[in-house]
């Protein structure tokens, strides 16, 4: 799986300041990200640090990154700021975190993949499209 990982607030804690060079890691979820590093997945941690302020946090997020151990394939600087975010394909970092060990994790990837399986039947069946709207 391609797989999108948040910093902040979800693979370490941030001060309310935003001061990211204070950011503490969070271990246990730095390992459950690992652990799907190692298993294959791709990832990618996806920041808005600097975003709205300009700053560019690129080299303090990576070497924090490398610091902490955080294996990732690649990370992205171009997450936009946002107060919700509504998606089909969100795994909440607090749900990660109370429930990520080991089999949690792969029951939830499995059922991720079955809901995905699911729904792509039941648009076959329909005859419905994901074309876009009309
Ligand atoms: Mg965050």
């Amino acid at each position: 799986m391609n797989i999108y990982i948040d910093i902040d607030d979800t693979i370490c804690r941030t001060p309310p300041n935003r001061d990211y060079s204070k950011a503490k890691p969070i271990l246990e979820n730095i390992a459950l990200a690992n652990q799907l590093y190692d298993e294959g997945h791709q990832i990618t941690y996806w920041t808005a640090r600097g975003g709205v302020s300009g700053i560019d946090w690129t080299k303090v997020t990576e070497k924090q990154l490398k610091k902490w151990g955080a294996k990732h394939h690649a990370l992205k600087l171009t997450k936009p700021a946002y107060d919700l975010f509504i998606d089909d394909k969100v795994l909440n970092a607090r749900v990660w975190e109370k429930r990520g060990n080991k089999v949690a994790m792969r029951v939830i990837l499995q059922q991720f993949q079955k809901d995905k399986d699911n729904d792509e039947k039941e648009d076959e069946q329909s005859g419905d499209r994901h074309d876009g709207p009309a």
